[in-house]
């Protein structure tokens, strides 16, 4: 039964962007994805979740304001999802100004855009647990201080104080996700864990040698995406916009990655094989999050040990590979 509102989402051809699409069309929404007008569009996500025909698709260059203020007088959304953004930390080092020049411009001119065309819209804004950078205290709240170590984490912090001035200014229902990292089998291919899972398939097959890896001596707090979308929807639902962290609070070395995955596979820890080459400028070495205020506000309870993600994602890519 469909509740006929309307929910438009920004980066829809991405991870997040297909869990939590599949979220709220269970739940009766319409759904309008946006995608970038210059890209060559690619929705594998929805496809492989089945719900390709089930959305809406709207071409919309969120660098420009009156694209956006034609959408939302158009389809006059209740909700936007904004999910979309150059999300590699890695490709940020190559690429700074573009990043920051994406991730930073198209949240003001979404934001204006409500502001200007319907203050009542509630907005959701994909912040990172990268802002925190190099941190003093563990485990992150969302009172810890910001301390970026990426042009990525720049930017994203740019954009999340930008949310908050146009919540405190204007009023607007503006809420701020602030994800550790989250896997599944839908996360782009350069990113650390699907890599790992991916070339290890590769090297059990003898199609890959051996695994090269950066510094897998530092820690991070991750968890498994199709849950983390849920908590995106529970803050659009609380009685007052507010900014929450959705993490597992366990950190978990990225060497220990990589030997789980391979004693699954019964691969010997000497195929993979440590390049300083692939270090970063600079690296986060441990950061986890403490969700309390999500758990005890929205009820977002988060209990999967990354080790039980591990194994789904691996099974998950071993019958996609047999296909
Ligand atoms: P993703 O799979 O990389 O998806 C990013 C989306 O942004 C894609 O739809 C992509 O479109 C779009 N996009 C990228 N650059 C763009 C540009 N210049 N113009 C228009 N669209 C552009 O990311 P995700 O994992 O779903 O993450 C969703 C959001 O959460 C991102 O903002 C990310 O930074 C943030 N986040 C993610 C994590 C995580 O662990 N996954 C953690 C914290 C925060 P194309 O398909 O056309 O490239």
């Amino acid at each position: 039964m469909g509740i006929n509102k309307t929910v438009i989402i920004t980066g829809i051809s991405g991870q997040d962007g297909a869990y939590l699409s599949a979220l709220l069309l269970g739940k009766g929404y319409t759904i309008v994805g946006l995608v970038r007008r210059d890209g060559n569009i690619r929705l594998a996500g929805l496809e492989y979740l089945g719900i390709r025909d089930k959305v809406i698709i709207e071409e919309c260059n969120l660098l420009d304001i009156s694209g956006i203020i034609k959408l939302l007088r158009q389809y006059k959304p209740v909700e936007v999802y904004n999910l979309a953004a150059q999300s590699s930390v890695s490709a940020s080092f190559r690429e700074p100004i573009d990043t920051f020049h994406f991730n930073t411009i198209s949240v003001f001119n979404l934001l204006e855009a409500i502001k200007r065309v319907d203050a009542t819209i509630k907005f959701y804004q994909a912040s990172s647990s990268e802002m925190y950078g190099r941190v003093n205290n563990l485990p992150i709240t969302e009172d810890s201080v910001l301390h970026p170590v990426s042009p990525y984490a720049i930017s994203k912090a740019s954009a999340h104080w930008t949310c908050i001035n146009y919540r405190e200014s204007y009023k607007l229902f503006v809420c701020c996700g602030i994800l550790f990292n989250h896997e599944s089998y839908l996360r782009g291919d350069n990113f650390f864990v699907k890599k790992i899972i991916t070339d290890s398939i590769k090297i059990k097959e003898k199609k890959l040698d051996r695994l090269n890896v950066g510094n897998v001596d530092i820690s991070r707090d991750f968890g498994y995406a199709p849950l983390y979308v849920e908590g995106m929807y529970l803050m659009m639902q609380a009685e007052k916009p507010a900014d929450y962290i959705l993490c597992s609070g366990r950190p978990i070395k990225l060497k220990s990655i990589i030997e789980h995955v391979f004693s699954r596979l019964g691969i010997d820890n000497k195929y993979y094989c440590v390049s300083k080459e692939l270090y970063r400028p600079s690296e986060i070495d441990e950061i986890f999050g403490d969700s309390s205020k999500a758990k005890d506000i929205l009820g977002w309870d988060y209990s999967m040990s990354f080790e039980s993600v591990l194994d789904k994602l691996l099974e998950e890519n071993l019958k996609n590979c047999e296909k």
